[in-house]
């Protein structure tokens, strides 16, 4: 059992200011605010056709996603559940989202800090509505994650691990979707958050649900898989008992490792303390710099998870890697034996051959994706 906290180990300074969506770099690299070159190569059409699938730029009808945007909001079933007992009610809901596909799922209070001022989505600025006021008055958000592949998450940055990151975001749509229209089926007032429709931001909502912690990297680390998930969110008035933030050991183990920062090929990610931005004390991260290397070749990768790949929580969900966590926040000799063996195993740099359906990773050029012709 993870160690439940008063407060999340990533520590509030002072008051947060709420962000704009359009200032969101994904955004920001699609319309040009990084740059020609930026654009041009984010918003070309991928060789890759999972790349083509997982996410709704040039056929969107052939991205299942798509049509998540349609339903994940949705008219209240008049004959209202009560509910007495919000504890129970929280059992449920998480045997639900567990059903629908959840690996993890927590409950906190919608903190309006999490909560976007403005649209500002690239799929918003192509329907005309980028720009319009965010205004969410739910009480409480469920934060679900959903684990991506181990064996996929070996190597990065390569379609192989790309693949994985966007059947992540299409599962963790899926649930979140088909949460909320639950929760609105028994007539209480719900909306889902995901890839391509969402109001919040997921990670700091996940970290005060106790999903996990902020790690170096920037990332959310979970004790049971690491880096290696993908987070959507319910925000609903459904009355629920809250989970509190946990510490799993972190903040200690990343304050002892800088494995991501000496993998990271765009070298954003700070080898140094945690430092102070919008009043979270957090390690300091160059997302410009890593939004620009995500375009860096086109013809071998859409974007990077080498960091998610590199880091020593990255492991397989077996009973010695629940062992070793279990480990992670009691003893730092436990901490520096346990990156003296990833370093000692995987290596400092882990670059694990990879081969997948058609892909080779490392390999000749012509194994980075999908041949003009299967012979
Ligand atoms: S995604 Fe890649 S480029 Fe960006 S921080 Fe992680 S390792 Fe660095
Ligand atoms: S690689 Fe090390 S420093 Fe980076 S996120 Fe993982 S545990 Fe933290």
């Amino acid at each position: 059992m993870a160690k439940r906290v008063s407060e999340p180990t990533t520590k509030v300074v002072g008051p947060l200011r709420r962000v704009d969506q359009r200032d969101e770099l994904h955004t920001q690299a699609a319309m040009g605010g990084l740059g020609k070159q930026v654009q041009e190569r984010w918003t070309a059409e991928s060789v890759d056709p999972f790349r083509r699938i997982f996410y709704p730029e040039f056929r969107a009808q052939n991205s299942p996603v798509r049509s998540w945007r349609a339903v994940s909001d949705g008219p209240l079933n008049p004959k209202r559940t009560e509910v007495r007992n919000p504890q129970r009610m929280s059992e449920i809901i998480k045997g639900v989202a567990e059903f629908l596909g959840a690996d993890l799922v927590g409950i906190c209070q919608l903190n309006q800090a999490w909560v976007f001022t403005h649209r500002g989505l690239r799929i918003d600025h192509h329907k005309g509505v980028a720009g319009e006021p965010i205004n969410i008055k739910h009480k409480y958000a469920i934060s679900v994650a959903v684990q991506m592949e181990h064996e996929n998450y070996r190597n990065s940055p390569s379609f192989i691990d790309n693949a994985s990151t966007g059947k992540g975001y299409l599962e963790a749509a899926k649930v979140v979707v088909s949460l909320a229209a639950w929760i609105r089926e028994i007539g209480w007032s719900a909306k889902s958050h995901f890839l391509i429709d969402e109001e919040v931001i997921h990670i700091p909502i996940a970290v005060e649900a106790g999903i996990g912690e902020l790690a170096r990297n920037g990332n959310l680390i979970t004790r049971r898989y690491g880096p290696r998930i993908r987070l959507g969110t319910v925000t609903t008035d459904l009355p629920l008992a809250l989970d509190g933030p946990i510490d799993v050991g972190v903040q200690a183990m990343c304050t002892d490792c800088n494995k991501c920062a000496i993998n990271c090929p765009a070298q954003c990610i700070s080898y140094g303390e945690k430092v102070i931005e919008n009043n979270v004390e957090k390690w300091a991260l160059d997302n410009k710099k890593c939004m620009q290397y995500w375009t860096a070749n086109r013809d071998r990768f859409n974007d990077c998870s080498r960091c998610f790949t590199s880091c020593v929580w990255n492991l397989p969900d077996t009973w010695w890697a629940q062992i070793i966590t279990w480990g992670i926040p009691r003893w730092h000799w436990w901490r520096k034996g346990f990156l003296w063996m990833d370093n000692w195993i995987r290596g400092v740099k882990p670059n694990l051959h990879q081969e997948w359906l058609y892909y080779k990773v490392p390999g000749d050029r012509k194994g980075w994706t999908l041949p003009d012709v299967i012979e």
